[in-house]
């Protein structure tokens, strides 16, 4: 007996947020400064990343995030692989947290 399968659901599961980028502040702190920030699961971590936050090596298959200029449209040579940690810590450097 044939299955329906065309019964979509509008929004998949999608634990890790999926594909989809979310917009944060700058590594430098800047006001106004956006990037845009996409998870990378482990499973998709398929190549060795330097990450500029500790200038460390990010291995395959480490969880990590890459993260760009919100401006740079398809400039993907500004992406940067970051450790979350590195990421999350990236403005404890310079300023207090500016977020609440
Ligand atoms: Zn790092």
């Amino acid at each position: 007996m044939p299955r329906r399968n065309h019964h979509r659901r509008a929004e998949p599961p999608s634990p890790l947020g999926g594909s989809q980028a979310r917009v944060e502040s700058g590594p430098a702190g800047y006001d106004g400064e956006q990037y845009q920030v996409r998870q990378i699961p482990g499973a998709r971590a398929t190549k060795t990343y330097r990450c500029p936050g500790c200038d460390h090596e990010i291995r395959p298959g480490v969880a990590h995030l890459v993260a760009w200029p919100a401006d740079a449209i398809g400039g993907a040579e500004d992406r940067r692989h970051w450790h979350s940690g590195c990421w999350n810590g990236r403005g404890s450097r310079g300023i207090t947290r500016r977020w609440s």
